[in-house]
């Protein structure tokens, strides 16, 4: 069986849903269609959850919200017309989620209605069963899949059924409907392919697979053929929006190969995403950067003696709400770099000369507007040249290099530029390992 994910700009509009329809028809095996919400169909339009989020905000500030509701509704609406379908059986559907966010039903469950009523309109124009997945997909306080979700789904699949299932939303462990972060259509598609364990996991988007680069940096930058789940793991960390990086999880666990397609060009092969690759003269999958770090340094002689340092100052930090991501140890310093939005200036300010006085800092200083910039591939530890390749390309880009980390993954090299460099050092990396 074959479990297909389509995106937003996949479901955008009636002609696109002909599509979906011809793809799942291609192929019987394909029986589990997972939906988005409707995404743009143009540059400057909005995507539905964008729009939902709105309404839920507006109804919470007391704002007027009709406007926007209605915008959305005729984004479905014009689809069923566009399809040739009744409106009947659908305009009770939306009353429904309109008395519902006017009642102040919050924006998870606001949001959740993107794909809810996505999969109610293509399991109508397919004739196939919808599924829910509030109930069924339970997601942990701490974020994660609670693994009685897989029993209930198998519970609640009949294998001789075909299934439209909507993506992005589950339950919290108090049964309120709870959305995943942003893009998590993908992780209900791999979520309901470990729970019957699927042969393939198909994601269908609106390019051809993974690029090496974000393929607005550079014109005619390819596409990988087949990479790990490890590398599109570590590519998603560095900024790429390739597949939601928490969706690995799932199917990491039953080992279901990934194939990212392009819905506008079905018959091309896409990416493969499978546990283990051979390096094919590619030890290398892609370079992406990701900006919006802070950077946090601090100086004390014999900083070290102190048993349990470092834990005790990112305790303290954590209270100030600093998480940081990538850390640096020298033998009297550490760097830690942590996202921006963590902290405003203010708390940052506090934190420091908290810092300082408790822990008797010789210094402590943050500045910002720094980028990491990932180097991924399965084979990055065995290409003895890569280092010298990358710093003397940076050189002669003049990109200065704020830090560099190689050797702590096998499966990525992590170089600190300033924020401005980033869109240079990348594109300087793509051309020097992969052009
Ligand atoms: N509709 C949601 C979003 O826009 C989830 C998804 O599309 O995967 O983030």
């Amino acid at each position: 069986m074959i479990v297909c994910k389509f995106g937003g700009s996949s479901l955008s509009d009636a002609p696109h849903i002909e599509k979906v329809q011809k793809i799942v028809h291609g192929d019987d095996e394909r029986r589990i269609v997972v939906v988005s919400a409707p995404g743009k169909r143009s540059g400057n339009d909005e995507k539905v959850t964008d729009l939902l989020y709105r309404c839920a905000h507006l109804v919470a500030e007391g704002k007027p919200w009709h406007a926007v509701f209605d915008a959305i509704a005729a984004r479905y609406t014009d689809i069923l017309s566009g399809l040739g379908m009744e409106h009947d059986f659908f305009l009770p559907i939306l009353a429904e989620v309109r008395e519902h966010i006017e009642a102040g039903a919050g924006d998870h469950w606001a949001a959740s209605r993107g794909e809810h009523l996505s999969a109610r309109l293509v399991a109508a124009y397919f004739g196939w069963e919808f599924l829910e997945t509030e109930g069924r997909i339970i997601i942990a306080d701490d974020g994660s899949v609670d693994e009685t979700t897989y029993e209930r789904l198998r519970e609640a699949l009949d294998p001789k059924k075909r299934y439209v299932v909507p993506g992005f939303y589950g339950s919290n462990s108090h049964g309120k409907v709870q959305t995943f972060s942003r893009g998590g259509s993908d992780i209900t598609g791999a979520i309901i392919s470990r729970a019957i364990g699927a042969q393939v996991y198909e994601n269908w988007t609106d390019v051809s697979g993974v690029y090496r680069i974000d393929p607005r940096l550079v014109e005619g930058a390819t596409v990988v053929d087949r990479m790990t789940y490890r590398e599109v793991r570590e590519l998603a960390a560095v900024g790429a929006s390739v597949f939601h990086e928490e969706a690995i999880a799932p199917v990491i666990t039953a080992s279901i190969p990934i194939n990212v397609k392009n819905t506008n060009a079905p018959s091309d092969e896409g990416t493969w995403i499978v546990e283990g690759r051979e390096c094919d003269g590619h030890p290398l999958a892609g370079v992406s950067a990701k900006g919006g770090f802070s950077r946090l340094t601090v100086h004390k002689l014999m900083l070290f003696k102190r048993t349990g340092i470092r834990h005790a100052l990112l305790t303290m930090m954590r209270v100030f709400g600093v998480r940081p991501v990538f850390s640096l140890y020298g033998i009297d310093s550490i760097v830690w770099f942590f996202e921006t939005s963590q902290a405003s200036e203010g708390v940052l300010q506090a934190m420091c000369a908290r810092l300082r006085s408790e822990f008797a800092l010789d210094s402590i200083e943050v500045d910002h507007a720094h980028a990491v910039v990932g180097v991924v591939g399965a084979f990055v530890n065995e290409d003895p040249a890569l280092v010298g390749v990358v710093s003397s390309a940076l050189e002669r880009a003049q990109i200065p290099i704020t830090f560099l980390n190689y050797g702590s993954s096998a499966t990525s090299m992590l170089i600190g530029v300033e924020e401005r460099d980033s869109k240079a050092a990348v594109t300087t990396l793509y051309h020097a390992l992969f052009a």
